[in-house]
């Protein structure tokens, strides 16, 4: 299959890596300077997707998901596949959809969950929204990149999923590290407290496969000075993203608003941007009870 890839940051590079490697052709585009094993880089968006089979995004956000497809959805070719793997939000989702399927494409909203670990080793999970007709041809790419592809449904009920996972994300994140903070001011050992929490009642994915504590439970952004690995901002995008979902659709979720705070706070006023979204340790670290 030819396939068109823009958007080669810190997911999109290592999932067009596993394309090529299954032997796939694969054309990319990003707007900074970057190469890729196996990928022949293009000049511009356009040109990496005019004469592909799947046109895959990795983009940032929505908005730019937006202005990306208004150059690349007239040169596709009619039946070719529009493959959003982006965190974006559910309006921008469903407009670029009407938009790609008015115009004879199938498109598919695949946002992901797993990282870059995952997105290095394969094994991510795609929730996907759109036809049977469009998921059915995006599927065989899923099982390169990933391990698991759900389809969640219409257009728009892959950010959904998407949104919701991230929203539990954020908020055990800031529990795990707030627990141990706590921990360690109770003269508890990390290392203990891993060994109990992973495999007792408190355990998640952000204590047993991504623990904020370094030196502590498998490899991750902990053991790398906080660099990310996912952004502490791309947290605060996905929660954002709950919380403006959650007003459209009038739910309420107050452990989702009070990690939107959190991150916010951090963020934007404690120098977590830029650093890994498990900095929240450091964070609480240096605080006490006020
Ligand atoms: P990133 O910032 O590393 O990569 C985005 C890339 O898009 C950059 O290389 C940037 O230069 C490029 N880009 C921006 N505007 C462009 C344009 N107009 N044309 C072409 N390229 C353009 O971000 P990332 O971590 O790879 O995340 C990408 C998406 O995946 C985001 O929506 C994020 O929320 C989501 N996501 C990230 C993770 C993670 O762990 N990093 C996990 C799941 C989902």
């Amino acid at each position: 299959m030819k396939i068109g890839f823009i958007g080669l940051g810190n997911m999109g590079a290592p999932m067009a890596a596993n394309l090529t490697k299954a032997g796939h052709e694969v054309v990319g585009f990003d707007m900074a300077d970057v190469s890729v094993e196996g990928v022949t880089m293009a000049a511009s968006g356009a040109e990496a997707a005019k004469d592909a089979d799947v046109v895959i995004t990795m983009l940032p956000n929505g908005q730019i998901l937006r202005a990306v497809a208004d150059e690349i959805i007239p040169v596709m070719k009619k039946g070719a596949a529009f493959v959003d793997c982006s965190t974006v939000d559910v309006d921008s989702a469903r407009a670029v959809a009407e938009k790609a399927a008015a115009a004879g494409l199938l498109p598919v909203d695949a946002p992901v969950s797993g990282g870059v670990g995952g997105a290095t080793a394969g094994t991510l999970t795609f929730m996907a929204g759109g036809s049977d007709e469009a998921f059915a041809k995006a599927a065989p790419l899923f099982e390169i990149m990933g391990q698991k592809a759900v389809h969640c449904g219409e257009a728009g009920a892959g950010q959904a999923a998407k949104i919701c996972n991230n929203m539990i994300l954020g908020v055990t994140m800031i529990a795990t590290c707030e627990a141990f903070a706590l921990a360690d001011k109770l003269g508890l050992d990390r290392q203990k407290m891993f060994d109990v929490v992973s495999t007792s009642s408190g355990y998640s994915w952000s204590m047993n496969a991504y623990c904020p504590a370094p030196g502590v439970g498998p490899q991750s952004p902990a053991d790398n000075d906080y660099q990310p690995g996912f952004a502490a901002e791309l947290m605060l995008k996905d929660l954002r993203l709950s919380q403006q979902a959650a007003e459209s659709a009038d739910a309420d979720t107050p452990m989702g608003k009070a990690a939107t705070a959190l991150y916010e706070q951090f963020v934007e006023h404690e120098g977590g941007q830029g650093m890994d979204f498990s900095a929240m340790l450091p964070r609480f670290e240096k605080r006490g009870r006020d």
